[in-house]
């Protein structure tokens, strides 16, 4: 019949054609070989916000005690105010800045401040702190992610909130009125330098404002000058530092302060 004719001629005709077919293709890549199986991801368990520290978490401040904080100038117990959960700077003769006892290269950091309500003052004069994300020593610049109230406050803009101080302003302002709390979560990498001293790989630094990102993996040029251009200094690991600002503007407060060590 011609049906089973036709039938008959199409099969015998495919299959060499796809023999023929089958022995000038590669074989197709398998899903399996891009798999990877192992080391496994630790388990870490998130905090009950995305505010509240995970699992993995080295709490630097939990609104009860300055245990993890000295005074950066002679590393004594640091004396800033704390009550109903909260740090404030306290800016009184002799205080100053305070740093972590313990030191970090590469790390996530989860910080939370605050401008008073009652803020006075403008420009730099009005909130003025900081979160170095490196302290390098009493005597350096550090590498310093500015703290300002730049909700309605004219400065020059690589020194507003959220700025890495005179390297880089943030893509955008993200600022709460003051009264209102404000989240600062960074991912900090770490400068690496040779045995001379010069830089192996610059400090790269990711920022999220209040969940916004405004610093986007930036290449630091070197420590953060309040005059010159900036350059490198070699060091190993180092504290995170909060400032007190010599400003005379009401002082700024921290609270939920952690941080995840990197690799
Ligand atoms: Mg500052």
């Amino acid at each position: 019949m011609q049906t089973n004719s036709l039938k008959f001629l199409t099969f015998a005709t495919l299959i060499p054609m796809a023999i023929a077919m089958s022995a000038q293709q590669p074989q197709l890549p398998k899903p399996e070989e891009t798999e990877v199986w192992s080391p496994v991801p630790a388990v870490v368990t998130p905090g009950a916000t995305n505010t509240a520290p995970p699992s993995d978490a080295i709490v630097l401040f939990d609104g009860k005690n300055l245990d993890e904080w000295v005074s950066a100038q002679d590393h004594t117990p640091a004396q800033w105010v704390v009550a109903d959960g909260i740090m404030t700077v306290k800016k009184a003769k002799g205080v100053g800045n305070i740093e972590t006892k313990r030191k970090f290269k590469n790390y996530q950091l989860h910080v939370e401040w605050k401008v008073p309500e009652n803020i006075t003052g403008s420009g730099q004069a009005r909130g003025n702190s900081g979160v170095f994300l490196a302290s390098t020593g009493p005597g350096d610049d550090g590498y310093e992610l500015q703290v300002l109230d730049s909700y309605n406050n004219k400065t020059y803009v690589n020194g507003q909130a959220a700025s890495i101080y005179k390297q880089s302003a943030p893509l955008v302002n993200a600022n709460r009125k003051p009264g209102e709390w404000e989240t600062y979560d960074v991912v900090w990498t770490a400068p690496v330098f040779n045995e001379d001293g010069s830089v192996k790989t610059p400090a790269y630094v990711t920022v999220l404002f209040n969940g916004v990102l405004v610093q986007n993996h930036f290449e630091l040029k070197g420590q953060t000058l309040y005059i010159g251009k900036p350059f490198y200094k070699r060091y190993d690991s180092a504290p995170i530092k909060l400032q007190a600002h010599g400003d005379q503007s009401e002082p700024i407060s921290f609270r939920n302060v952690w941080v995840r060590e990197l690799p």
